[in-house]
């Protein structure tokens, strides 16, 4: 036989599986923070399967994974690959590797493109057959179809009301997460926010497992846009964080979080833990929402379809179709955010991301976040959101590198901008570390010039506001919004500027 004919490419099909098969099985996932993993389970339930989410990653995980599949490969699939691979062997010590195939399915997003997204489940495949376990079974949800219909065998449906539904519980959790991040680090009882943010958590696991049924189609796209159900819920979150006392007179300096979408987005090994790290070296942290990514994802599509307008016949309804339903993605992510009284930080606009960007990355340049590393980068520098950017870039990512070379040129153009790109491999933590500690020595300097400055035109010194703040108890709550200026970025400042601000309208009056 020709070798060719017998040993090409076959890119991996699941097994099919019925759904008397899927009902005795737990669907298994991963990659996302805790938040989000908790209440993504909840929409699977809601959907009558069970759903477990992968312990986080560990540096053992990411071991397992070079060992399994490709050692070359970038380390965020060897962390993914490592995960599943250690939990399933585990449980095939315990309960033998037939059982595994039988009684666990992993799901996860699958892509196609300029990086590795696009071969994560071939990694998975052959750590799988390294390690005897051919018979499992992974199901990818293609990102761009909401309703990609049953897998072969019809017990898996990835329909409009699973994908919307986690979709929702992302938007939800990312909300509740920027909450969390403005607040736990001026809590006066340590402690105080995770246990809060812990109760928050299950609320809303609560509410997507209970979360009515409203058709299969579009009603139920309808529906989640319109609902007060889910905001409901969230002014229950924000209730709750109303009992924690905060200190906003404590001089941070804020660390915008951006780079590659897994390590920016878990909070773990995979990252060196640096956003407990940046926290406990005295920062404010600016997590990144995956909101943003979403938003991305309906950019790129945007850009392919304006390169038909004119050339394609329709292009231009459905350009204007797709750019509707963008604008109504963000005014739900706009109306969530509300109910936490607009304290996370807001949606950046994918559109001035681009045109940030435009001069150093070219936004068709796609894998990874594309141009948006640059933009963002620009962004949070020009509008005084943070003082410092933290890009967590993987090692061996093409585009991440691409991204860090195009940021040499913005930074010789703005050499005010804080830029700390840390290289992770997941076992040089004392490196990565100690290079974002230099940068965020030069942050924590940047943080308290600013304040002395707005000491100095306010006239308000830290011994003055303190009784005015006091007198207006509401002030010392978590749930009072101190908003972002533009005239200085961190969290003390900008609350001198609002008590500033106030006793000028105190005296005007
Ligand atoms: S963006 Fe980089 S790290 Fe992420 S999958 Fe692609 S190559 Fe890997």
């Amino acid at each position: 036989m020709n070798i060719s004919a017998k040993h090409h490419f076959r890119a991996y099909t699941p097994a099919p599986i019925t759904r008397e098969q899927i009902d005795r099985a737990e669907i298994l996932f991963g990659g996302l923070h805790w938040r989000a993993e908790r209440v993504v389970e909840a929409v699977f339930e809601n959907m009558g399967y069970r759903a477990r989410a992968l312990p986080a990653a560990t540096r053992d995980d990411l071991m397992t994974g070079r060992e399994l599949a490709d050692i070359g490969q970038c380390c965020p699939t060897s962390f993914t690959t490592g995960n599943l691979a250690n939990f399933l062997r585990a449980e095939a010590e315990r309960i033998g590797p037939a059982a595994v195939a039988d009684r666990y399915v992993y799901v996860t997003a699958g892509s196609c493109g300029a990086c590795r997204f696009g071969q994560y489940h071939q990694s998975y495949e052959l750590a799988l057959r390294n390690m005897g376990l051919e018979a499992f079974r992974l199901f990818l949800i293609d990102q761009k179809k909401p309703d990609q219909g049953a897998a072969e065998g019809g017990g898996l449906d990835i329909n409009m009301p699973l994908t919307i539904g986690a979709v929702w519980a992302i938007l939800c959790t990312d909300v509740l997460q920027g909450l969390e991040y403005r607040t736990r680090p001026y809590e006066v009882q340590a402690g105080q926010t995770d246990a809060v943010v812990g109760d928050c958590v299950e609320l809303l696991h609560e509410a997507f497992r209970k979360r009515p049924y409203r058709g299969k189609k579009w009603g139920t796209l309808a529906w989640h846009m319109s609902t007060g159900y889910f905001i409901n819920v969230l002014r229950e979150v924000f209730r709750r964080f109303d009992v924690i006392e905060v200190d906003r007179l404590r001089v941070k300096p804020i660390v915008k979080i951006t780079g590659e979408f897994y390590l920016q987005t878990v909070e773990g090994d995979p990252n060196y833990n640096i956003h407990r790290w940046l926290e406990s070296e005295g920062a404010e942290v600016y997590p990144a929402a995956i909101a943003v990514w979403l938003d991305y994802l309906i950019r790129c599509e945007v850009q392919k379809l304006e390169d038909k307008v004119g050339v394609e016949k329709g292009a231009r309804a459905k350009l204007a179709a797709l750019r509707g339903a963008q604008r109504l993605f963000r005014w739900s992510f706009d109306r969530m955010r509300a109910a936490l009284g607009d304290i996370p930080f807001e949606m950046p606009d994918q559109y001035e991301l681009r045109r940030l960007a435009a001069p150093y990355f070219h936004h068709r340049l796609s894998g990874g976040e594309g141009d948006m590393l640059v933009g963002k980068a620009l962004w949070t520098h020009k509008k005084k959101k943070a003082h410092m950017i933290c890009e967590l870039s993987p090692y061996a990512c093409m585009p991440n590198t691409m991204s860090i070379g195009a940021m040499a040129g913005v930074t010789g153009k703005y050499p005010d901008l804080l830029y700390a790109p840390i290289e992770i491999k997941g076992d040089a933590e004392v490196h990565a570390l100690s290079r974002c500690q230099m940068i965020l020595t030069e942050a924590k300097k940047r943080a308290i010039r600013e304040f002395v400055e707005v000491m100095e035109r306010t006239g308000l010194t830290p011994e003055e506001a303190k009784p005015l703040i006091d007198a207006h108890p509401r002030m010392n709550r978590a749930t009072y919004r101190i908003p972002q200026t533009g005239i200085a970025a961190g969290m003390a400042a900008n609350t001198l500027l609002q008590l500033a601000g106030a006793r000028g309208t105190r005296k005007a009056a």
